[in-house]
């Protein structure tokens, strides 16, 4: 079971010329789930973009640790072996590079479930959670994400996270696009990820709909690149009824 933090202090982080980021501060620990809600550009995806080291984006002040270890001075593949996960948005198309082959990769790049010596069968495992998401069989070896459905990507994003086991995973609106019975499939799966290995979970969202099944500790709302509210599930509830007028 794995046990740490994610802190995100006082992070500001943009594009050349504009500042989009303007501190932002949240802790997520293992096993916990933190929600972040906000209107359209208030820097959601950017938030995961940062953590993650996408280029293009700056960082101009505050910090980002795993366990105390410096994320932000690290190229993404080091940070993605310190146990970090994003599950994007809008998933890349990989044309040629079925995900049999993209996870076969990462596994030998990433430690294994934090021990590099074990090795699972990744591909009895690859089978089993696409059984239990509902990921059809046949598309684990189609190029990844090309001519999939919106649901099909985001069952596919949900599948590389439960084979390979990060401790935190950054979900940017993995609801987007899904039917409630998908919804409810990749909802569950990340939750029951919190408990089976102690998964920490930053899940960006508009819906609550997700957030009956991956149950939050920690609402956040966030707005003009700042968080503006904090709270309990209660507050995505509120955000569900009022909208977000109230807090931009
Ligand atoms: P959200 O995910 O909350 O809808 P984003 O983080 O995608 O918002 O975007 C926040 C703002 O920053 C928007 O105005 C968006 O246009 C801008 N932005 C984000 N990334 C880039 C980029 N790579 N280049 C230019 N503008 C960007
Ligand atoms: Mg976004």
């Amino acid at each position: 079971m794995s046990t740490g933090e994610l802190v995100i202090d006082d992070l500001r982080a943009g594009i050349p010329g504009r500042e989009i980021l303007q501190g932002i501060s949240l802790t997520v620990r293992s096993g916990e789930v933190h929600a972040v809600m906000g209107p359209n550009g208030s820097g959601k995806s950017t938030l995961a973009h940062v953590i993650m080291g996408r280029p293009g984006y700056e960082v101009l002040g505050g910090t980002v640790t795993l366990d105390g270890i410096d994320l932000l001075a690290l190229p993404t593949w080091q940070r993605a072996r310190a146990g970090l996960f994003l599950a994007m948005q809008h998933p890349i198309e990989v044309p040629g590079v079925p995900l049999v082959d993209a996870l076969a990769s990462a596994r030998a790049a990433v430690p294994i479930d934090g021990s590099a010596s074990s090795t699972p069968d990744i591909m009895g495992r690859l089978h089993d959670e696409a059984n239990r998401i509902g990921l059809d069989q046949r598309l684990l070896d189609r190029p990844l994400n090309v001519d999939l459905s919106g649901g099909e990507r985001k069952r596919n994003e949900t599948v590389q996270l439960a084979v390979l086991r990060p401790r935190f995973a950054l979900l940017d609106e993995i609801d987007s696009g899904l039917d409630v019975d998908a919804l409810a499939d990749v909802g569950r799966r990340v939750q029951d990820a919190t408990d089976e290995w102690g998964l920490g979970v930053l899940a960006i969202t508009h819906f609550h709909r997700l957030l009956d099944v991956l149950v939050p500790d920690v609402v956040h709302v966030l707005a003009g690149g700042k968080v503006v509210a904090t709270g309990g599930p209660e507050l995505a509830r509120a955000v569900d009824r009022t909208g977000y007028a109230g807090y931009v």
